[in-house]
């Protein structure tokens, strides 16, 4: 019998963790179950994904580099990664804006809701944990990011995931010293960091021959640990405005790539939906970079030189997903609580989204301590924010579910852009789904 095809054997695993999960919910001892014998499954796959997310960015950046032979290449497809990533942003913000000033998701929300919500999760230590992260992040100053993006320690900075622009910044510095001694006397390095590359990419493939089952772990344990159902569902318009808009992103994307690539379409979401399924599972770009970098230069046919650089970058800096929901989410916020927003207003949460998109970490509910930034740059009554951000709350993890795929499809399709438009887009390495995990 034909073995059925990873992302379908992925599929199963949501589908099934996530009935699991609900059939738990009516079982005493089911939450319980589920966090001590369920979730540490998925765990241990998130962690195995972040474990050889430094390697494979080091890796493959100065083989990138490496290959590229001259720097000003490497400066012409930085120039054009950071343009094509501003824009791409721009527009999922604006769709998000459009989308929630017609369709109003905030005016029709009951007092009763909004009390309910309020009572249930503005001392919830969920929204208090991001109120402080956001204050502390606030209280850096304006070059923060760039001082932030210099490690002073090389090894700190491999050593930790959360430095992972520190990463690239030692990287490409790395890379391009290696350029300039010559290829010769780089070769050394060069021969050790492409047998890395190549170990790494092993690596995925052997984690992903476990995708399944941690899905399914991840799913469940998502289930058994969301918030009240009926509160979910009052927040069933401003959700579905969010959901519209991501939809919308994955549409923008498709014409994208097959406008400016020529590629088709289809097949480019079939290729990348090992990797958005996974973003859907973790909630967390970082974790799910090394399947996007395979999924995009040996699925896709991007060139390591465009992909190593693209995709890393991408992971920390370009969310399209998570701005246009702060987008959204801010507007949705201001008008269930009565906070007129001006056309103004609405300038500056497009500027301040895409700045915190930016400063968003790639982890699960980042998007949401950027959105009090956001929410503060429109005058929002700070008194108020704790409300705010418990509206929004119940709903937040399966939104940052949704908008982690459209982060992580943003990435591939700039990507593919930027390597069409150098010429870097060659022919894939692996041309059937599974060919790299039947290997194994
Ligand atoms: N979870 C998102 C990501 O990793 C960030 C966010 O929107 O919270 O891309």
């Amino acid at each position: 019998m034909k073995k059925l095809e990873l992302h379908w054997q992925i599929l199963i695993g949501m589908v099934v963790g996530l009935l699991f999960g609900y059939g738990m919910t009516f079982i005493e001892w089911g939450k319980d179950f589920v966090t001590d014998w369920i979730q540490p499954i998925g765990t241990i796959f998130v962690k195995l994904l972040k474990l050889i997310a430094i390697p494979l960015i080091l890796a493959s950046l100065v083989k990138g580099i490496s290959d590229l032979k001259d720097i000003s290449k490497f400066r012409n497809i930085g120039l054009r990664t950071i343009a094509i990533y501003i824009c791409t942003t721009v527009v999922a913000i604006t769709i998000g804006l459009l989308l929630v000033n017609v369709m109003q998701p905030g005016e029709g929300i009951s007092e009763d809701t909004i009390a309910t919500l309020t009572e249930t999760y503005s001392n919830d230590s969920g929204v208090t944990s991001k109120l402080e992260e956001a204050s502390r992040q606030k209280d850096a100053g304006p070059l923060n990011f760039l001082e932030e993006m210099v490690p002073d320690n090389a090894f700190a900075a491999l050593g930790d995931n959360s430095l992972m622009l520190q990463v690239i910044f030692f990287t490409i510095f790395l890379g391009i010293s290696m350029l300039l001694i010559g290829e010769e006397r780089a070769k050394p390095l060069k021969d050790f960091f492409d047998a890395l590359n190549d170990v790494v990419l092993k690596m995925v493939d052997l984690i992903m021959l476990t995708a399944p089952v941690a899905v399914f772990a991840l799913l469940a344990n998502v289930v058994v640990s969301s918030g009240d159902p009926d509160l979910l569902l009052a927040l069933l318009k401003y959700a579905g405005v969010v959901l519209l808009g991501l939809l919308l992103m994955i549409v923008f994307y498709s014409l994208v790539v097959s406008t400016f690539t020529r590629y088709n379409p289809l097949s480019f979401l079939s290729k990348m939906a090992p990797a958005q399924l996974l973003a859907f599972s973790t909630s967390s770009s970082a974790a799910t970079l090394p399947v996007t970098m395979e999924r995009v230069e040996e699925h896709i046919g991007v060139d390591k030189e465009v992909s190593s650089f693209v995709l890393p970058v991408g992971a920390t800096i370009n969310m399209d997903g998570t701005s246009l929901y702060q987008g959204v989410a801010a507007v949705f916020i201001s008008q269930a609580l009565g906070f007129d927003l001006t056309f103004g207003d609405q300038l500056t949460i497009v500027l301040t989204a895409l700045l915190a998109s930016i400063g968003s970490a790639a982890v699960p509910g980042a998007g949401m301590v950027m959105l009090v930034i956001v929410l503060e740059s429109i005058g929002f009554p700070p008194d108020k924010l704790a409300i705010g951000l418990a509206l929004i709350f119940a709903v937040d993890r399966p939104l940052d579910m949704c908008r982690t795929v459209v982060n992580v499809t943003g990435d591939a399709t700039v990507a593919m852009m930027v390597a069409k438009s150098v010429g870097k887009f060659g022919k894939p390495k692996v041309k059937n789904w599974d060919d790299n995990y039947e290997q194994v």
